[in-house]
C-alpha cells in the first residue's frame, strides 16, 4: 500500500476533484464569467494604481478600505458585517468548517451549486440534496419534511440557483428561515442579474447570512467574495479565515473597480439584454426546452439530439459549453450556456443550427 493510499483520509480518496475544461482559444461558454474585460477608458487609471501597491508587505489583514468600499457601493447597513472571502468558495468552506461536527448535516436543493457536497464531503459531513421539481421549482414538502428530520447545521440556497437560473417564491424562502434551526445560506452569485435580494431579510431572521461575489460580473480572474451577517455570525467565521486572504492586488483592483462601478452595471446590462435574446432565439430552435433565466447563463434540454452530441459537435467549433448530462436526474440531456458577447452569441447560435 503507497504512502498516500495509507494516510489520505477515505473521504477525500473518494472524492473527485473539482474539474475545469479546457478551454484555451475557445469560444468560453461554460464558466458564467463575464465576457467583457475592464473598459479601455479605465485600463491606464488601474494600471496607475497597481504601481501603488507594496509588494513586499503582507496585506491589510483585515481589508479596511475594501469592505468600506463595498459597504458603500452595495449599500449594507452599518449594523451587519462583512467577511471576505477568496473567492466565494473559500466562504463556503469556511462556513462548513465552522459547523463540522459528527452528525452534522449539510442541505441543499438538488440539483444546485456543486461545491456545496464536495465542501460537506472533504469535511467528512452527512449532504442531504433535496431534489427540485420537474419545473426545477423547490420541492418545498420534502424540503420541509428533510429540515424537520435532520435539523441541518447548514442550508444553501443559491438564488438565482446555478444550474437552472430560477429564483423562488420569497414565501418558500421565508418558510425554510423559519423552519431551520441552523444556519441558513443565501448564496448571491447572481445577484447583478436579477432583482431578487436578500439583505433586507437579515432584518428578520437571525439564521441568515447573504453570500456574494464579484466574480460573475467581470472579476472572476480577482477571486473576491462576501459574506454580510449578523456580528454574532461572523465574528465566529472570522475565527477561521486565514490572515492574508485577500492579496494586496485583489484589494486594490476591486477597491478601485467599485470607484467605478457604473462602468461594471453597464456590462451587467448589456449581458441581461444579451441573456433576453438568447433565450428568445434559442425558443426559436424549437429543438429546446428553454427555461427563463434570472442569471448570465441560459439551461435548455434538449428534445432531440443528445445533449453530449450537440456539446462534442459545439466543441469542434471551437465553443466551450457546459454539458450538464450526468449530473442529476433532472439535468439529463440539459447544455448550460454562459451568456457571452454579441457575436459569441451569434456564433452559439450558428453552431447549434
Ligand atoms: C460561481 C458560483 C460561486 C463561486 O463564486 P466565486 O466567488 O468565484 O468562488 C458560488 N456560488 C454559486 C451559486 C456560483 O454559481
Amino acid at each position: 500500500m503507497s504512502d498516500a493510499k495509507h494516510w489520505i483520509k477515505p473521504e477525500i480518496q473518494a472524492l473527485k476533484a473539482y474539474s475545469v475544461a479546457d478551454a484555451a482559444g475557445m469560444i468560453k461558454l461554460d464558466a458564467m464569467e463575464s465576457p467583457y474585460t475592464w473598459p479601455a477608458s479605465l485600463l491606464q487609471e488601474w494600471l496607475m494604481v497597481l504601481t501603488r501597491a507594496e509588494l513586499n508587505r503582507y496585506p491589510d489583514p483585515h481589508a479596511v478600505k475594501l469592505k468600506n468600499q463595498i459597504r458603500e457601493t452595495i449599500g449594507i447597513a452599518e449594523k451587519y458585517d462583512i467577511l471576505l472571502g477568496n473567492g466565494s468558495d473559500e466562504i463556503i468552506q469556511l462556513l462548513i468548517l465552522s459547523v463540522q461536527g459528527a452528525q452534522r448535516s449539510v442541505l441543499a436543493p438538488a440539483p444546485s451549486f456543486v461545491m456545496y457536497e464536495l465542501v460537506a464531503k472533504m469535511a467528512s459531513m452527512n449532504f442531504i440534496g433535496v431534489d427540485l421539481l420537474p419545473s426545477l421549482q423547490l420541492n418545498m414538502p420534502a424540503m420541509l419534511q428533510e429540515i424537520k428530520t435532520h435539523q441541518p447545521a447548514l442550508i444553501f440556497l443559491a438564488h438565482p440557483n446555478n444550474p437552472t437560473g430560477q429564483i423562488y417564491p420569497e414565501a418558500d424562502l421565508r418558510a425554510i428561515l423559519q423552519s431551520a434551526e441552523g444556519l441558513v445560506v443565501i448564496d448571491e452569485a447572481y445577484a447583478p442579474f436579477t432583482s431578487v435580494n436578500a439583505l433586507p431579510l437579515l432584518d428578520e431572521f437571525n439564521n441568515l447570512v447573504v453570500l456574494r461575489t464579484f466574480s460573475k460580473m467581470g472579476l472572476a480572474g480577482l477571486r473576491l467574495g462576501y459574506l454580510v451577517g449578523r456580528t454574532e455570525w461572523l465574528n465566529e467565521f472570522e475565527k477561521l479565515r486565514l490572515p492574508y486572504n485577500i492579496n494586496t492586488l485583489t484589494q486594490l483592483s476591486v477597491e478601485f473597480a467599485l470607484q467605478n462601478y457604473a462602468a461594471f452595471i453597464d456590462q451587467t446590462k448589456k449581458m441581461c439584454a444579451q441573456r433576453e435574446y438568447l433565450t428568445e432565439q434559442l425558443r426559436g430552435l424549437n429543438g429546446f426546452q428553454v427555461w427563463s433565466s434570472e442569471a448570465n447563463f441560459i439551461l435548455v434540454k434538449s428534445l432531440q439530439e443528445s445533449a453530449t452530441e450537440i456539446f462534442q459537435r459545439l466543441k469542434q467549433k471551437n465553443i466551450c459549453v457546459k454539458n450538464c448530462q450526468g449530473a442529476h436526474p433532472l439535468l439529463d440531456n440539459c447544455l448550460r450556456f454562459s451568456v457571452g458577447t454579441e457575436s459569441e452569441n451569434k456564433a452559439l447560435l450558428s453552431g447549434i443550427k
